[in-house]
This record gives structure tokens, sequence and C-alpha cells, in this order.
């Protein structure tokens, strides 16, 4: 019979809320199992071709890590949104913009390829004993024993006192604890890649509200963006297959604004969902990131979320290791759901609006955005509203509170 390796807490899922998780437990000395089914990033070009817009708060978390000051220089600050309407077939309504400076604050993010952040998070687990990383090892299973989780990999069996499931949408965690889970398909995909461009970003995120979903340029620099281009699934399947109709169509739905372009990746797609499991707690086992919650990347906010259920998770487990773990995640649970609730709705609204297309929809639309122009006090208290945090932030995302 296989001997079972035991850990206190075992972590299935290395994106980058599983990656983030285990490091702020393996610096706490906290005997941690990282099962992650990707490749070592130092050895692979494969990248999964997107960036994250990253909050002030998520940035002081992996500062706090210890990670930030290795990659900040590879990221680029966002000091502005701007929110263009478009109205078919493909002509400028009108627009809006956000300006950090005018609630006071340095940035509304910081945007960074989620490859280097990878690597970085992996690169820093590596210097840690407490920490054990198995790259390239898929979990089977899980079977739910009296004293936790035994999860079966390709590798080996591996039991800990608390089991995590940090991986994703399709989570085996999940469904071998038996949660069930919605899901609200958009028919909708985002296409992903990187180009170069004449035209300066000024720090601008410059997202463009067409009726068939937003296409949004994020500065990765002063002339270097990340796309986030949303079409229906049928339409992008067919983009993606063909670089001529791509970079065609893409002139086009850019409005011209960016000067002469290149497109320094290959476009990757992305279908996009909202997904929520009935709970994000169980015996022993939880549930964080996507595991748990899915949004559209309209508003840039999944992967901020799922750096808050980490960031709270490891507090709680590094303050009260001692406890009972269920106990541990009573308290999690409660401290996470209003936050998960509001983003989910928040983003669900946020991206029906942004692709309503009859005349009348359209108009509402326009109201919208003018009367927010109108009212500079409004428009800026939607954007602390967006910043803000129901529950409050952990310590481990103030700032200066090293882990
Ligand atoms: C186009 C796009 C743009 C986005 N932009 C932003 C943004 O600007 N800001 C923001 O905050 N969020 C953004 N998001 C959302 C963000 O990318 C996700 O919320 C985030 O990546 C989720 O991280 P995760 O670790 O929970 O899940 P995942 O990244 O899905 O990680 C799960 C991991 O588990 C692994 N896994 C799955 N099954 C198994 C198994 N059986 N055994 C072992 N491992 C397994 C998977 O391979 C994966 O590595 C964007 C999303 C998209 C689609």
């Amino acid at each position: 019979m296989d001997k079972i390796q035991k850990y206190d807490v075992q972590i299935v899922g290395g994106g980058l809320a599983g990656l983030s998780l285990a490091l702020a437990l393996g610096k706490n000395n906290i005997k941690t199992l990282l099962i992650d089914n990707l490749e070592n990033p130092n050895k692979t070009n494969k990248t999964d071709g997107r960036t994250t817009a990253l909050m002030e708060s998520s940035v002081n978390y992996l500062d706090n890590l210890g990670i930030w000051k290795n990659i900040k220089q590879n990221s680029c600050k966002i000091s502005c949104m701007r929110i263009i309407n478009i109205v078919p077939p493909n002509k400028i309504s009108n627009e809006v913009i956000f300006e950090s400076n005018k609630i006071g604050i340095n940035a509304l993010a910081h945007n960074i390829d989620n490859h280097i952040l990878r690597t970085e998070l992996c690169n820093e687990i590596s210097k840690f004993k407490s920490i054990k990383h198995l790259f390239n090892s898929k979990c089977k299973n899980a079977i739910q024993k009296n004293d936790g989780w035994v999860v079966n990999t390709d590798k080996g069996k591996y039991s800990a006192k608390l089991t995590i499931g940090a991986d994703g949408r399709s989570s085996t965690i999940r469904k071998c604890a038996g949660i069930n889970f919605k899901k609200k398909d958009y028919n909708q995909s985002a296409i992903v890649f990187n180009i170069n461009h004449t035209q300066n970003t000024n720090n601008t995120s410059t997202e463009f509200m067409y009726p068939e979903g937003a296409f949004t340029f994020v500065p990765m620099g002063k002339n270097k963006s990340a796309i986030v281009w949303v079409e229906q699934t049928d339409q992008v399947n067919k983009l993606i297959l063909n670089d001529k109709l791509l970079k065609q169509k893409f002139i086009q739905k850019s409005q011209k604004m960016f000067g002469e372009i290149e497109i320094l990746t290959k476009p990757k797609s992305f279908p996009l969902s909202k997904i929520i499991a009935e709970t994000n707690i169980s015996d022993k086992l939880c549930l964080i990131g996507e595991a748990h919650h899915g949004i559209t990347p309209v508003a840039a906010q999944g992967l901020n979320l799922s750096l808050r259920d980490s960031a709270i998770l490891a507090e709680l487990i590094i303050k009260n290791k001692d406890d009972d773990f269920n106990k541990i995640l009573i308290s999690y649970n409660k401290k996470r759901l209003k936050d998960i609730k509001t983003r989910i709705i928040g983003t669900d609204i946020f991206h029906n609006f942004s692709r309503f297309s009859n005349p009348i929809s359209i108009g509402i639309k326009s109201i919208a955005t003018n009367m927010l122009n109108r009212m500079p006090q409004a428009k800026n208290q939607l954007m602390k509203l967006g910043l803000s945090f129901p529950d409050g932030l952990p310590n481990m995302m103030r700032k200066n509170n090293k882990i």
C-alpha cells in the first residue's frame, strides 16, 4: 500500500490564489503541500497570456509576501480609467473618465503579466522548506477520512488537517466534496493579446463599450497595452483562427486612437461565465478563488477577490493554528460572503449594462454617462465604492505588514 504523506494544509491548484496562500502559510512555518498541475514557469515559455490589474490592497499583499519589490518594475500604474460608449454600427456616443487623483490616491490599479507574477511566486515558494511544491501533479480525487481528506494524485497520496480547493472553475475538490454550484454562461468569450502602439497610454485604461462586449486596452507601459476584447463566442472562434481578419477588425474597433499597432503575442480566448458554489466550506475543507466564485473580467475584479480569499484565510490559519480547523473555516465563511456576493452581483450588472444594444437601453446608458459627467461627486463616490471592501481588509493587505 502507498504510504500517505501528511501535512498541516494541502492546497490543490497552483493558480495565483493557491500560490499566494501557500507562500503566506509556508512563510509562517505551516507545513504546506501545493499540488500544481502546471509546469515550473522557469522551465517553460507557456503562459496564460493574460495580465491582471491589481488593486492597491493586492499589491500590498504581494509586497508583504516579499515579492512585489522584484516585479514592480514590470508593472504599469493605471491612474485613469476611460469608458467610451459606442453606438451601432461603430460610432462614439459619449465617455466618462475616472481619475485616481480626484479621490486622493496614486493609482486605481497596477497591471502585471500573470506569467511574471506566477514565476515570482514560485521562486519565492522554493525558498521555504515548510512548503512542498509538486509541479506537473494532477489531483485525481479526494476522499474524506476521520482526520481530514486524502488527495490522490498521479504522483502519490497525501493527507492534511485542512484541504484547500484552489483548482479553478472546474474544481475537482469541489466535486469530491459534493458542493453544488450555479453557472451562468454569457455566450461571450474574451480574446487576449498584447500590442505595441505609437500613441502613449498615459497610464490610462481605455474601455470601449460595444454592444457585443467590452473592448479594452489595459496599459503595460508607455506604448504597450494588454487587449481584452469581448465578442460573441462564435465570432471569437472565427477571429482567433484568422490573423488578417482579427487585425482588420481590431483596427476598426480601436477607433484609430492608438496609432500604428503591432501584435506581440498569440491571441488566446477565454469563455466568459459567472459561477458560484453553494458554499465555500465543508468538513476540514475550503474552496478559494474561482473554485468558489468566478466573474467576468469586465471590471478587473476576479483575482483581486481571490487574493482577498487567500489573505483572509492565511491570516486566520496563522493566528489560530492550534485551534480546530473547522472553527477557523466558520470564521472564514462569515468574513468572506458579503464581499464575494457584492462583487458577483456588481460585475454581473456592469457586464449586462455594458452590452445593452436596443435603442432604449443605449439611450439609458448614454444618459447615465452624461449624468456622471455632470455630477463629479457622484462619480468620485462610485470610484470609491468600487475600491472599498464591505468587511474591511486583513492586516496582510495593509501597507508594511510583513508576513
Ligand atoms: C481575460 C481575463 C482577464 C482578466 N483580468 C483580470 C484583471 O485585470 N484583474 C483581476 O483581478 N482579475 C482578472 N481576471 C480574473 C483572474 O484571472 C482570475 O480570477 C484568476 O486567475 C483566478 O485565479 P485562481 O487561482 O482562483 O484560478 P485559476 O487561475 O483557474 O487556477 C486554478 C489552478 O488549478 C489548476 N488545477 C485545476 N484542476 C486541477 C487538478 N485536478 N489538480 C491540480 N491542479 C488543478 C489549474 O491548472 C490552475 O492552475 C481576468 C480573467 C480573464 C478571463
